[in-house]
């Protein structure tokens, strides 16, 4: 069971945001101050992940370092299917597809942010990294409270995109009217 905050994560709107998504490109994630190591001379390359997208390509491959015991680094690579789906008034919703296999079964869920916690090697889904819930809303003025509720708003996306399909026939159903409006009180809470 890990916690949301000792993991890094990949949020698809981030790399929407940075138009890599649709052109294609290489873009550069660095968690700042991070826990893993943060102190470290090489904090750096510990704390980024490097993220290439094909233009023609339903996926990316993310490249990083691990840094196991004895100080060991491990460079990691792998890909991460994308999917997408059509908006209502046009455009489309991006996601990632969980590449993680939990038990012999590959999780293949559609999610909107991947998780790395601590002492793990590859992304995956909330659900695979068991990573629990906020259950305590930090007062306004706490500088934890944008985090808190950025994650209890993307524990309920979650929930709602898991089973979720296409539109049926194009009408919007109460749970995609429900979804737009979590992904838009999420944006109010930006990383
Ligand atoms: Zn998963």
């Amino acid at each position: 069971m890990a916690n949301s905050f000792q993991s890094k994560r990949l949020a698809i709107s981030h790399l929407r945001k940075m138009g890599i998504l649709r052109k294609g490109g290489t873009l550069t994630i660095t968690w700042e101050g991070f826990v893993f190591g943060s102190y470290a001379r090489d904090a750096d390359i510990r704390n980024s992940v490097v993220i290439q997208k094909k233009p023609n390509e339903d996926c990316i491959e993310l490249g990083y370092i691990i840094v196991e015991q004895d100080d060991v680094h491990k460079r990691i690579h792998c890909r991460v299917r994308l999917t997408r789906t059509t908006k209502q008034w046009g455009g489309f919703r991006y996601y990632f597809i969980c590449p993680l296999t939990v038990n012999g079964a590959p999780c293949l869920r559609r999610v909107a942010v991947l998780y790395l916690p601590l002492g793990e090697e590859l992304f995956g889904c909330r659900n695979c990294h068991e990573i629990k819930y906020p259950t305590q809303v930090f007062n306004k003025r706490h500088s934890g409270y944008d985090n808190v509720k950025r994650s209890l708003i993307e524990g309920k996306i979650d929930k709602l995109e898991i089973g979720l399909r296409e539109y049926y026939g194009g009408i919007k159903t109460k749970r995609n009217a429900r979804l737009d409006a979590l992904y838009k009180e999420k944006d109010k809470y930006p990383i």
